[in-house]
């Protein structure tokens, strides 16, 4: 077997949990029309600005929408 084959072969097998983890994992996105960004934790101080309301979204959804993650997290 070569080295590549070997490669697509673990990624193959890897890849499918790795997906899970990300769609499983839920960030928090303030609904505000200059929103572009998601948060892990709910009481971050970039949702603290936030003047309309606060929504739960797996975190896979909340990168198809371009959003990216708030400066105030670490
Ligand atoms: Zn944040």
């Amino acid at each position: 077997m070569s080295k590549l084959v070997l490669y697509m072969f673990i990624a193959a097998i890897i890849t499918p949990f790795t997906s899970v983890v990300e769609a499983d994992k839920e960030v928090y996105i303030c609904n505000g029309p200059k929103s572009k960004r998601y948060h892990y934790r709910k009481n971050c101080r970039g949702l603290k600005r936030c003047s309309t309301r606060i929504y739960k979204m797996s975190l896979e959804e909340a990168k198809e929408e371009g959003r990216t993650l708030c400066g105030w997290e670490d």
